[in-house]
C-alpha cells in the first residue's frame, strides 16, 4: 500500500516569522500539494524558556493571512511529554541512553580545549563510563542530570537528501548527545524525530542548518525502529551582503512587511522563486505555484535577498488584485479624501501607478483635495509656458465634450495645433498638478466637469498673472 505523502511546518515560537522560515513553510505547502498529499502543521514549544504563546499566535495569524492552509494540527509538542516520555523509557530499556551529570561549565571548558586543539567539539563521553553506583550516589545526591543517547562508534549514517543528494557522516564525528534536558523537557532533535515518526510524516523539507541533525535523529528512529522521513535540505537565504540574513541587512518579519503594505501574493511569489528556478514569470495563485515546484529546481547554492525582486512581485500582486481587494489594501490610506461612492473608479484608475498600499495618498489629494504648484517649479513652468489661452481653450472644449476625454483631446489638438507630450503636460499640469501619473482620461471622469473646470481656471489665472 503506498503511504499518503505528507510533509509539515514544525516552526519553534522563539520568534516572529521572516522569509527563512516562511519559505520552508512554502516549500513544504507546495511539495505537500504538487503531489497531492497533506501538510501538517507542529509548534515545537517544549523549550519553555524561549518559547511564548504570543510567537505561536503570530505564526498561525501570519500563515492563515498568506493562505497556507494546513490538513493536519497544529499540535503542540508541549501537550506531548506524555509521549516522550514512554520513548524515553524505551531507550533506557534497551541501554541505548545514559544520565549526563556534566554541568554546563564542564562541558563548556571541553569544548574550547577541543576547539584550541582543532578538534570537532563533540562529548567526551565522561558520563557514558559512570557505573550503576556512581549513577545511583549521584541521583541520591539530587545532582541534576540529562539524557545522553548513546552513539556507537566507527559507524556510518548515510542517507538521500531529496536536495542534496547522498549523504555520509561518520558517527565517530557525531558524538553522544542530549536527548532530555536537565528540566526533564525533550530536546528539538529528539521530539522533532519522534513526532515526524508518529505524525506519519513522509517527507521533510528544511534549512541546510539541520543537515548535521539529520544523521542524529536517523540513528534516534532506527533504536527505536520507528519509521524515518525522507528529508530534504535546502540551503539557507542570506543577505544580499552574502551575510546571515537580519535586520541590519534588510530581513524583516512577515508582521513587518504585512504593516508596511506588503501583499501575501507578492510575498508568496517571490519566496516561492527564492532559490527554486520557475521559468513561469507571471504572478501565480498557490495552485499555480504547487504546480510549478519541483525539488530538483532547488538550488544548491544559498539564495540571496534581493529587495528588487521582492518589489516586482508586490508590483504583480498589487496591479492583478481585485477592484475590491485594492481597495481594502488601501483603504486605511486614504479613506479620508476618497468618498465610499468614488472607491472603485479611484481604484481602476490609481492602481497600475501602485506598487505600495500607501502610493495611493498623492493620488487620492490630487483628486480630492485642492491642489497646489506653488512649490512645483517644474508644473509652474510647464502651465506658464502653455499659456492663457491654452486653458481658456480647453475650458471652452470641456464646456461642450464634458468627460469625453477624446472629444476634449482631439478638440484641445484641432484649435491650438499641439500633439503629444506638448498637450498632454499643460493639461495634466493643470489637473493634477503633477506631470506624470495615472491615465488623464480616468482622471477627469473622478474630477467631474466642475472640478476640472475650475482647475483649469486656477491654470489660467497662474498664467495670467506672469
Ligand atoms: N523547530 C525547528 C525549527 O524551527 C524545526 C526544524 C525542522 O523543520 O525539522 O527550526
Amino acid at each position: 500500500m503506498d503511504i499518503p505523502l505528507k510533509t509539515r511546518f514544525a516552526p519553534s515560537p522563539t520568534g516572529l516569522m521572516h522569509f527563512g522560515n516562511l519559505r520552508t513553510a512554502l516549500f513544504n505547502y507546495l511539495y505537500a500539494h504538487h503531489q497531492g498529499g497533506a501538510l501538517l502543521l507542529r509548534i515545537e514549544d517544549t523549550d519553555t524558556g524561549r518559547s511564548e504563546t504570543h510567537f505561536r499566535d503570530a505564526i498561525l495569524r501570519d500563515l492563515q493571512w498568506l493562505g497556507l492552509e494546513w490538513q493536519e494540527g497544529p499540535f503542540y509538542q508541549s501537550e506531548r511529554q506524555a509521549i516522550y516520555n514512554d520513548y524515553y523509557e524505551r531507550l533506557q530499556q534497551a541501554g541505548r541512553v545514559y544520565p549526563c551529570f556534566c554541568t554546563d561549565e564542564q562541558l563548556a571548558i571541553t569544548r574550547k580545549v577541543q576547539l584550541a586543539s582543532h578538534q570537532p567539539p563533540r562529548y567526551p563521553g565522561t558520563c557514558r563510563r559512570l557505573t550503576a553506583e556512581q549513577i545511583e550516589a549521584k541521583s541520591i545526591a539530587n545532582i541534576p542530570f540529562t539524557l545522553r543517547f548513546e552513539v556507537a562508534n566507527q559507524q556510518v549514517v548515510e542517507f538521500q537528501d531529496l536536495i542534496k543528494g547522498n549523504q555520509r557522516f561518520e558517527t565517530d564525528h557525531i558524538g553522544d548527545f542530549i536527548i532530555r534536558r536537565g528540566d526533564g523537557s525533550a530536546s528539538f532533535m529528539f521530539c522533532n524525530a519522534i513526532d515526524d515518526a508518529l505524525m506519519g510524516i513522509s517527507h521533510a523539507l528544511r534549512g541546510d542548518d539541520h543537515l548535521t541533525n539529520t544523521p542524529r535523529q536517523i540513528l534516534i528512529l532506527q533504536a527505536l525502529n520507528l519509521p524515518i522521513p525522507q528529508y530534504g535540505h535546502f540551503p539557507t537565504i542570506l543577505g544580499p551582503d552574502g551575510q546571515r540574513l537580519s535586520k541590519r541587512n534588510g530581513s524583516r518579519s512577515i508582521q513587518e512587511l504585512r504593516q508596511e503594505g506588503f501583499l501575501a501574493f507578492g510575498i508568496l511569489n517571490y519566496l516561492a522563486r527564492l532559490g527554486h528556478h520557475d521559468a513561469d514569470n507571471t504572478l501565480l495563485d498557490l495552485n499555480g505555484l504547487s504546480a510549478h515546484f519541483e525539488l530538483k529546481n532547488i538550488s544548491l547554492s544559498p539564495a540571496h535577498y534581493d529587495p528588487i525582486q521582492l518589489n516586482f512581485w508586490q508590483k504583480e500582486a498589487m496591479h492583478h488584485s481585485s477592484w475590491q481587494d485594492c481597495w481594502q489594501d488601501i483603504r486605511t490610506y486614504v479613506e479620508t479624501y476618497v468618498p465610499e461612492s468614488s472607491a472603485e473608479a479611484f481604484v481602476e484608475m490609481v492602481k497600475p501607478n501602485l506598487v505600495m498600499p500607501g502610493d495611493a495618498i498623492p493620488w487620492a489629494k490630487a483628486i480630492f483635495a485642492d491642489i497646489d504648484y506653488e512649490d512645483k517649479p517644474e508644473v509652474m513652468k510647464v502651465i506658464r509656458d502653455a499659456g492663457v489661452d491654452f486653458y481658456q481653450t480647453a475650458s471652452t472644449i470641456l464646456g461642450e465634450s464634458l468627460l469625453d476625454y477624446p472629444k476634449l483631446v482631439s478638440g484641445l489638438q484641432q484649435k491650438t495645433g499641439l500633439k503629444g507630450k506638448a498637450l498632454f503636460f499643460p493639461l495634466r499640469a493643470a489637473l493634477t498638478a503633477e506631470l506624470h501619473g495615472p491615465e488623464l482620461a480616468k482622471i477627469l471622469k473622478l474630477l467631474g466637469v466642475e472640478k476640472a473646470q475650475a482647475r483649469l481656471a486656477k491654470a489660467v489665472k497662474y498664467a495670467s498673472h506672469l
